[in-house]
């Protein structure tokens, strides 16, 4: 008969093994879902939806569309506010903009915090600060997207709609929301994602202090409305780098023009120079491998 001891010792390296299973297993299945392309129905709603879509350069196209189906299916996706369901559409479209930020990012884990994309019909009732094409007295009650460190994103369909196809207004709720992801993944919210050594957070937080400063100073003296970079990521160091990456994404070239320094940071951080994407935008779109319709 086996003692205390020795069933306790079977019982553990079961439990272990289990584990090391389970986890090898969803290791294969991320691997599977990387090395998938997204149906050329989803293209096609990325095209007509998603602009963004179109310019990504051709080295990335692959990695890209892998991470959109890990994505899709590595979150739970909840429907709220009214909704019935998440439909796929609404899924590769939330996700599609939530992978941009990570094609070129190393290490990046798929947001390794979140557990559950929230998704309300419209603008839901919070305590939301900023507006998305809401009236100032809407906006003292709603809020369009949040972020919480205990593992979810809250996304209003509305915006994230809006924030697709308006590809250089400097405004995308979902880049916004999963940028406070990725500034979230150590643990704080304080506008200081991981880098990758003690000299990148050195210069980091010299050149992201020294902006946000600045558009502070800016929003104080009643000059908010002028200024580059939306007044409202003069709230907090963390809005500061949630909006500064909507612009790095949205108004790339704008950006390294008026903000060089800070261009440098995030084309740095994220591996990728968006600056200079737009000019085989239309080159893209006529590509037989991006129009769906040319290709069949
Ligand atoms: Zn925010």
């Amino acid at each position: 008969m086996l003692d205390p001891i020795t069933i306790t010792v079977v019982i553990l390296l079961g439990v272990s093994f289990g584990m090391i299973g389970a986890t090898l297993s969803k290791n294969r299945k991320t691997a599977l879902l990387l090395n998938e392309k997204l149906s050329e129905a989803q293209r096609e709603i990325l095209l007509k939806q998603f602009p963004r879509y179109g310019v990504i350069p051709s080295d990335l196209r692959d990695d890209f569309e892998g991470i959109v189906n890990v994505l899709m299916h590595r979150k739970r996706f909840v429907p709220c506010g009214g909704l019935e369901e998440i439909t796929e559409h609404q899924k590769v479209l939330i996700c599609a903009q939530a992978a941009l930020p990570i094609v070129a990012l190393p290490h990046h884990k798929f947001y390794p915090r979140l557990k559950s994309i929230l998704v309300y019909p419209g603008a839901f009732r919070d305590r939301g600060r900023r507006r998305w094409g809401i009236s100032e007295e809407e906006s003292t009650h709603s809020n369009l997207g949040e972020s919480w460190q205990t593992g979810s994103v809250i996304l209003s369909w509305d915006s994230v709609v809006a924030g697709a196809a308006n590809d250089d207004d400097g405004m995308n709720v979902v880049i916004h929301e999963f940028a406070h992801q990725l500034d979230q993944v150590d643990g704080a919210a304080d506008g200081i994602p991981i880098l990758k050594n003690r000299a990148a957070y050195k210069r980091w937080v010299e050149v992201f202090y020294r902006n946000y400063e600045k558009l502070v100073e800016e929003v104080e003296a009643g000059k908010g409305g002028r200024s580059f970079l939306d007044p409202y990521g003069a709230t907090n160091p963390a809005e500061f780098f949630a909006v500064a990456a909507e612009t790095f994404f949205e108004e790339a070239r704008d950006l390294k023009i008026k903000h060089p320094d800070l261009y440098a940071e995030l084309s740095s951080y994220f591996h990728l120079d968006p600056a200079s994407w737009d000019e085989t935008y239309s080159s893209k779109l006529t590509d037989s491998e991006w129009n769906p319709k040319s290709s069949s």
